[in-house]
């Protein structure tokens, strides 16, 4: 089969990462970050053949610019002749969008309406996209969506108790995130244990920056933990996850918070940053635990608590538990995390092996319990694969 090299784009607001993946061999080809786009010291740094390189830009200099040098360096790379498409990840896809979808002006203008859902988001993805349509004009450019995984969920799922014309008016309901990892992970799960797909109950824990856990049931998403925005659900790094909304009228009524200042409070402030008083980073975390610090052990404890909790909630979509997947840069390496959480759940029969635990770490994956029926497995995600893949697919079907 013919090289398929696929460009992956993920666009932020001032950052762009990317990679070049061969979609026959999975190889990642090019992989690098333009940070700071659009400020005083902006730079790309990309790795390829194993060095590192940096790319300084001219103050200022934003996402175009940066895609600009990025297509310099394709072609001085001779990475350009196998390139069959551009892939975009494209964060909240709203109801309009179940799958992943070659980019038309239609399909522009659908995410252009889903900004007001995800407004940090969204606007940088598409300026990403149409960076990328002009200096890549000859290519097919295919949207993956975070969203598109979770629209398999049903209405008891993903409607929140509130007036619904809210819902039906301006589209206030659960959405969901990090569904091509969920989707990746769950999928290579169930061919490493061997599963049945179509009779499969699987939990995925993604624990990165930000956290979601997902119930996939036959290979869907029936529920997950993230909701209209990535804030509702898990304790994260700096973000609070679930809280009464209460809080929020106690906040503006008696400590006179504006709407922005609790934004800030519970998407920056919160999460593990904010009980430890320490850090937002789950390694500093737990080596300041180990030496006694107590509110970073304080945060811990309730990151896993609260994490268990909703791993026990998802055994209810499912109806029991084939196997609890961990994945992102916590789930991937925190052995302690792993054990901590596993032992919450042990009247689900997990029982954690210290050995196996301690082996499936830094990239390694591996079942990590004693018992292999239901099991706990570290699956190490790749998010940028999938998109390559779906990219690759859609840009095939139009041939
Ligand atoms: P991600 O957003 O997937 O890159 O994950 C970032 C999170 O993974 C940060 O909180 C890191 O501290 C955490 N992480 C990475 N490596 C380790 C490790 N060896 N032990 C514990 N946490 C880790």
């Amino acid at each position: 089969m013919p090289s398929s090299h696929v460009l992956v784009l993920n666009c932020g607001s001032s950052s762009l990462k990317f990679a070049i993946i061969d979609t026959v061999s999975g190889d990642e080809l090019l992989s690098g970050l333009a940070e700071r786009l659009g400020e005083l010291d902006p730079q790309i740094k990309y790795k390829f053949n194993g060095d590192k390189q940096l790319i300084a830009l001219s103050p200022n200099d934003a996402h175009q610019t940066a895609i600009a040098k990025l297509v310099e360096l394709v072609k001085q790379l001779q990475l350009d002749s196998n390139l069959i498409a551009v892939g975009h990840r494209v964060v909240h896809g709203g109801e309009h969008f179940t799958k992943s979808a070659l980019i038309t002006p239609d399909v522009i203008e659908a995410i252009t309406k889903t900004s007001s859902l995800a407004p940090l988001h969204n606007p940088a993805n598409l300026l990403g996209i149409e960076a990328a349509q002009s200096a890549f004009s000859h290519l097919p450019q295919i949207a993956v969506f975070d969203t598109a995984f979770h629209q398999s969920m049903s209405p008891e799922a993903f409607l929140y108790a509130l007036p619904y014309t809210l819902y039906k008016q301006h589209g206030i309901r659960r959405y969901g995130f990090h569904g091509t990892s969920h989707a990746f992970v769950s999928a290579e799960a169930i061919k490493i244990l061997d599963l049945n797909e179509t009779n499969s109950k699987v939990i995925s824990a993604h624990l990165g920056n930000g956290c979601s856990v997902t119930a996939i049931k036959n290979g869907k998403s029936v529920d997950t933990s993230m909701g209209m925005t990535p804030l509702e659900g898990l304790v994260m790094g700096t973000r609070s996850g679930d809280i009464d909304p209460g809080i929020f009228n106690y906040l503006t009524e008696q400590l006179n918070y504006s709407a922005k200042q609790i934004d800030t409070l519970l998407n920056k402030e919160s999460g593990l940053l904010g009980i430890s008083e320490l850090s937002n980073d789950c390694r500093t975390i737990e080596e300041s635990a180990a030496d006694g610090h107590q509110q970073a052990a304080l945060a811990l404890d309730i990151f896993c608590y609260r994490l268990a909790k909703q791993i026990a909630a998802f055994v209810v979509p499912l109806g029991g538990l084939d196997a609890l997947i961990f994945t992102g840069g916590i789930g991937e390496n925190s052995d302690v995390i792993r054990a901590k959480v596993v032992a919450h759940l042990s009247f689900l029969g997990l029982e954690i092996d210290n050995d196996k635990n301690l082996a499936a770490r830094f990239g390694s994956e591996g079942v990590i319990t004693k018992q292999t029926a239901p099991c706990a497995i570290v699956v190490p995600t790749n998010e940028e694969w999938m998109i390559a893949n779906d990219a690759a697919n859609i840009a095939q079907e139009q041939k």
